[in-house]
């Protein structure tokens, strides 16, 4: 619930909100929005009575927002937030584009992808150390040591990265060594925590990155779950928002539907962005690698993303896709990464 305040509201009559709300098991606070000053309150207002509310001393308005999320809401903030990585915006007028290969495999490849990305015209290298992956057969990631090799790509390529943090723990595996705080690895070494679409409704591991990022600038970009509404997808953002991280970055990377995985591996979920952007406060980006599953289907729905209003994309990837560790089928190389970068750009500027 949004109360907002009249302009002449003072502190002690806001102190008394805050105090009636308290009584009720209600945590508010009071913050300087768009136009004038709010009080937020978070949490289960069903049981409030509005009229009562709205008789306080100083309250001009409520606002119930009737869903699961508040902060990350365009009724919260009717701008969207830019979130600056390294001098690159996410949410403001250009297109962000995020680019390299689904696993790190080696210092040799992610520092070869790195610079064909950047020279492609990327923004960002993505590589992952961890890999969620769907068989416990296959490759699972280089762990620790994919990290230092991403952090040193990007040292020497300038370009910022993104990471997934698949958890807070990984046994020993593909001959890496355990590790006990995975997730500490991860915030160590990036620029930018990803959260993958399985982990999208682990809710306790979100609070704990909300947590363990409170106060940094450390951006997250949260992957849609597979199967989660918009609605939902909303809330569990809403998850690292209240714990703590206010920069957060919304992917869509396709959706579970009746549709046969031959044709496209997850059914893109284009209109969502445009939805979204109507919802939330917060940037969107699009992943039309995962949600495709074919290389060949890439550009069209990154073009398709940006018409629909995305602040940025995230692609894979790499010089020899055949032969990638993971997800070889929906890799570009980078001459192909070049022309979408080019004319999603252009199209952007259309719009
Ligand atoms: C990935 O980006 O490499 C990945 C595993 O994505 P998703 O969580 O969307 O499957
Ligand atoms: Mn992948």
């Amino acid at each position: 619930m949004i109360i907002s305040l009249k302009t002449d509201a003072n502190k002690a009559q806001i102190q008394h909100i805050i105090t009636f709300l308290k009584e009720r098991d209600i945590e508010s606070t009071d913050i300087e929005a768009a136009d004038g000053k709010v009080i937020i309150a978070l949490g289960n207002t069903s049981k409030l009575d509005y009229n009562e509310v709205k008789g306080l001393a100083g309250v001009n308005d409520i606002h119930e927002l009737g869903k699961n999320y508040t902060l990350v809401s365009r009724d919260f903030s009717k701008e969207t937030k830019v979130i600056d990585v390294d001098g690159v915006k996410i949410g403001g007028d250009n297109l962000v584009v995020m680019a390299g290969p689904c696993s790190i495999e080696n210092k040799e490849q992610i520092e070869r992808i790195a610079f064909e990305v950047k020279e492609a015209g990327a923004d960002i290298l993505r590589g992952g150390a961890y890999k969620p992956r769907t068989s416990a057969y296959s490759f699972q990631g280089l762990g620790l040591s994919g990290l230092e090799h991403l952090k040193e790509a990007s040292v020497k390529t300038k370009l910022p990265i993104i990471t997934e943090s698949t958890g807070l723990h990984r046994h020993e595996v593909d001959g890496c060594e355990e590790e006990h705080d995975t997730l500490h690895n991860v915030i160590h070494y990036t620029d930018i925590i990803q959260i993958g679409t399985r982990n999208m409704k682990a809710y306790g591991f979100l609070e704990e990155i909300g947590r363990r990022t409170k106060g940094s600038d450390m951006p997250i970009l949260l992957k849609r779950g597979e199967s989660a509404t918009i609605d939902e997808f909303l809330a569990a953002a809403e998850y690292l928002v209240k714990n703590g991280n206010p920069n957060v970055i919304l992917c869509l990377r396709g959706i579970r539907t009746f549709e046969a995985t031959r044709y496209q591996r997850y059914t893109s979920d284009i209109a969502a962005i445009s939805v979204i952007k109507q919802l939330s406060n917060l940037p969107v980006v699009f992943d039309p690698s995962h949600a495709t599953g074919d290389r060949a289907l890439v550009k069209q729905l990154s073009m398709a993303a940006v018409a629909a209003g995305a602040d940025g994309l995230i692609i894979e990837a790499h010089y020899d896709p055949d032969n990638a560790a993971s997800d070889g089928a929906e890799c570009v190389t980078a001459d192909v990464l070049k022309n979408i970068i080019t004319d999603c750009k252009k199209l952007k500027n259309m719009l």
